[in-house]
């Protein structure tokens, strides 16, 4: 009896052991399910967390986008009118003290152009959606265009602006004359914002590297230089070598930085060297493929010629579609002094202007894109269905004037009937220059 109640004992603590481990074993095993649970959920939370904040990154890029092209398109329509009525008055009578005051103005709204641009391209860079053209250029031509442009402003300085075509260069290559034009003028520009004295040499030859043929652009100048610390970093997005120089001379830190990725994005390679004080050296190599056929020239065209033209084009009946009254003012201005014979009827949104040349007859149609009512590619669209349903024997051309510089917007002008399209602000060679071209066609 005593034997059996001693045995009892030690079973029943055993029982109770193993009942406890059990119950401690399954307690363990549910907190280790909950917190296996725990940690799905929290993953799962995670990801839609992360899911979240992708969607909210990408909606804000494409909000980012929008909302530049539209700000530039809002930015350029006043501008085109700051700038071209600047050119009025400078044209015009004015007292000779006032020079600089226009000079000023006309200078200002340049800088914020260049502004403009460089913060659509680097956004559109960084977008993935700028293209690089392939098409038949002169290496040279180019160089020569930017010289050009900026003697003026190197004259100013006191400076002399050089350039120097070393060798034989293939008259006609495959590349992209529009952003070869722009990193020149970048570079270009740098060199005499950032010299005082001396001068300043483009300059092109071709050097072979792993027995490929590469043309090899240069811009060298007299300057102030750059550090040796600031070297690695200066094609870096922002990067100035001194903040306070940059409030004197203006600039955004991003002409280098779209530069270098302009320069990659068409295979090349972009270098600077600089002795303090001395001057600096901007070097990049494209692998521009010479092609044997020969493009037409791009023509450039002088004041002379510009009179020339607009007195040849005779009495020619203009529609000019536009709702901003400043445009108007700046286009009648601008037409009239060149061609002395024109007539101008003006509408101010694209339902009148289709009612107006339903009801009588123009040489040319001048179509502003966003107008109130009827915008322009609607308005252009309807006078070709008009035309066509009244079998008319030529169509008139139609020119978009247009502040977007969108290709897709470009492209849409032209399927909507439009021959021709100028950008606003234009430079008055590319108004009077595309009209001409295109009242040429109908006589
Ligand atoms: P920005 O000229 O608008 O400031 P950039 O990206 O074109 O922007 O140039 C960045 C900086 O590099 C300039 O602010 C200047 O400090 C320096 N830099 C560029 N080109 C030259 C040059 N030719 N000589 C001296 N410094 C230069």
């Amino acid at each position: 009896m005593f034997i059996l109640f001693t045995l009892q004992i030690p079973a029943a603590i055993l029982i109770i052991s193993l009942v406890i481990i059990g119950i401690i074993f399954y307690l363990m095993l549910n907190r280790h399910k909950i917190q296996k649970e725990e940690l799905q959920r929290k993953i799962q939370a995670g990801k839609e967390d992360i899911q979240e904040q992708i969607d909210r990154a990408e909606k804000s890029e494409s909000y980012k986008e929008f909302f530049l092209a539209n700000m530039s398109h809002e930015i350029r329509t006043p501008m085109h009118a700051i700038s071209g009525m600047t050119n009025i008055l400078r044209r015009n009578e004015h007292p000779k003290e006032q020079d600089k005051y226009l000079d000023a103005i006309h200078q200002s709204a340049e800088n914020l152009l260049v502004i403009l641009n460089d913060i659509l391209d680097s956004s559109k860079i960084e977008a993935g959606k700028l293209k690089i053209d392939s098409i038949p250029m002169n290496p040279v031509q180019v160089i020569e265009d930017v010289v050009e442009i900026l003697r003026f402003r190197a004259e100013d300085k006191g400076l002399q602006l050089k350039h120097l075509i070393e060798g034989n260069i293939p008259e006609q290559v495959l590349g992209d004359p529009i952003r070869l034009n722009q990193i020149l003028t970048n570079l270009a520009s740098n060199a005499i914002k950032f010299t005082e004295s001396g001068s300043v040499q483009i300059s092109l030859r071709v050097i072979q590297k792993d027995s490929e043929d590469l043309m090899q652009f240069a811009v060298e100048d007299t300057g102030i230089g750059i550090p040796d610390n600031k070297l690695k970093t200066i094609f870096d997005v922002f990067e100035q070598v001194d903040g306070t120089l940059s409030k004197k001379f203006g600039g955004t830190g991003l002409g280098l930085s779209i530069s270098k990725q302009l320069v990659e994005m068409q295979g090349g390679n972009i270098q600077a060297t600089s002795i303090l004080n001395q001057g600096s050296t901007f070097t990049f190599q494209l692998p521009l493929k010479p092609i044997l056929q020969t493009a037409p020239k791009e023509m450039t065209i002088t004041e002379e010629e510009l009179v020339k033209m607009g007195a040849s084009l005779g009495s020619l009946k203009v529609l000019l579609a536009e709702d901003n009254d400043f445009n108007v003012m700046l286009a009648k201005d601008d037409l009239s002094y060149y061609i002395p014979h024109i007539e101008i009827e003006t509408a101010a949104n694209g339902k009148i202007a289709l009612e107006m040349f339903k009801s009588k007859a123009y040489d040319l149609v001048l179509m502003d894109i966003q107008m109130p009512e009827m915008n322009g590619y609607e308005a252009a669209r309807k006078i070709r269905e008009w035309e066509e349903k009244e079998a008319q024997a030529n169509q008139t051309p139609i020119i978009a004037m247009t502040a977007s510089l969108l290709k897709a917007e470009i492209v849409k002008c032209y399927e909507v009937g439009m021959n021709n399209f100028i950008p606003k602000p234009y430079k008055i060679e590319e108004f009077i220059g595309t009209i001409n071209e295109e009242a040429m066609k109908i006589q």
